[in-house]
């Protein structure tokens, strides 16, 4: 073969691989390939990911999310995953580590792993902490603390960072547009703070009961006191005797108020309200948990509208009695 025969072919075969991976790279590197464990990290994974990530979320917002079924197209999901972001405190403990062991990829794999992004590790005040030694023998689904800390809308606010930081770890060349879109979500994240702040504002003090301990920073922010749950602990099943006290502990302290999420057993907490007078209030706690709630923004919309809504009309019906008007 002639020397500029070889030289030729050498070129030619740079030329395929230059453009080789440059195109793979194109393909692969065209969208972030996101995979959360519950709807409220894709909401915002959406938000600050925009165009550049495709986005899906196992569990879906009208699900329990410590009892999700691990349905094996999750293994599929996961296997392609570039980031997987999940709630970590054990909230998905029971079906999320068993999927991530299945889906063999690296990618996620370990904590240790650069996609494997636990975002518990961006909020500072998890509630509950425990003071001694970890233990499950009573059942307690929150030996590590309340991992319930989406519900406070103000943790929305380092949750949507930390994706931002992770998204531009795995995609350095869109960094400045994920910073940009994190920094937008924020303003208006912080804006709705305040309109949500001010219409919550009348009712600060109001007594609760809730079913589940994962209304616990939900009611921190909005100064709602949690007098009792329906469950003795989390995760445990509520027994008639600790609805018997519970009752009477709402009839003695005068409680008017239950609010349960919608995945939760309705019929015990309807009782629960029907018998000590107190209005009972489903309410969707994760984004999807309801028709028409795509956005972290649509979920406080609605828990704040829903509760105020309530609290409101008990407002006006007690006045309305006070003063006699109706016989
Ligand atoms: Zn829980």
């Amino acid at each position: 073969m002639k020397r500029h025969t070889i030289l030729k072919r050498l070129t030619l075969y740079t030329a395929l691989i230059i453009f080789s991976v440059f195109f793979i790279n194109g393909e692969a590197g065209a969208k972030v390939n996101v995979v959360t464990s519950v709807p409220d990290f894709a909401s915002i994974a959406r938000e600050i990911g925009g165009d550049k990530v495709d986005v899906i979320s196992l569990a879906k917002g009208y699900q329990d999310p410590h009892f999700v079924d691990a349905k094996p197209i999750y293994i599929t999901k996961l296997n392609r995953a570039d980031l997987l972001i999940y709630n970590g405190l054990d909230l998905e403990l029971g079906w999320l580590p068993l999927l991530v062991t299945g889906a063999r990829n690296s990618r996620i794999s370990t904590l240790n792993a650069e996609g494997n992004v636990d975002a518990s590790v961006f909020i500072t005040n998890i509630l509950d902490l425990p003071t001694g030694p970890i233990d499950r023998s009573m059942g307690d689904v929150h030996p590590r603390g309340n991992p319930h800390y989406m519900l406070d809308p103000r943790n929305g606010i380092p949750v949507a960072k930390g994706i931002a930081e992770k998204l531009s770890e795995a995609d350095p060349e869109n960094a400045s547009y994920y910073e940009a879109n994190y920094e937008s979500f924020a303003r208006l994240l912080n804006m709705k703070i305040k309109e949500w702040d001010e219409e919550l504002a009348p009712y600060k003090g109001t007594e609760m009961v809730s079913y589940h301990k994962n209304l616990e920073y939900l009611s921190e922010w909005a100064g709602f006191k949690e007098i009792g749950f329906i469950e003795p602990k989390p995760g445990i099943p509520p027994t008639p005797s600790h609805v018997a006290e519970l009752i009477k502990k709402m009839k003695s302290m005068d409680v008017k108020l239950v609010i349960v999420s919608n995945y939760y057993p309705q019929k015990t907490p309807s009782i629960i309200a029907e018998q000590t007078g107190a209005v009972f209030l489903s309410i969707p706690t994760q984004v999807g948990g309801q028709d028409g709630i795509d956005t972290y923004f649509d979920l406080f919309d609605a828990i704040v509208g829903e509760i105020t809504g309530a609290l409101k009309d008990q407002k006006g019906a007690a006045n309305h009695s006070a003063s006699g008007t109706d016989g």
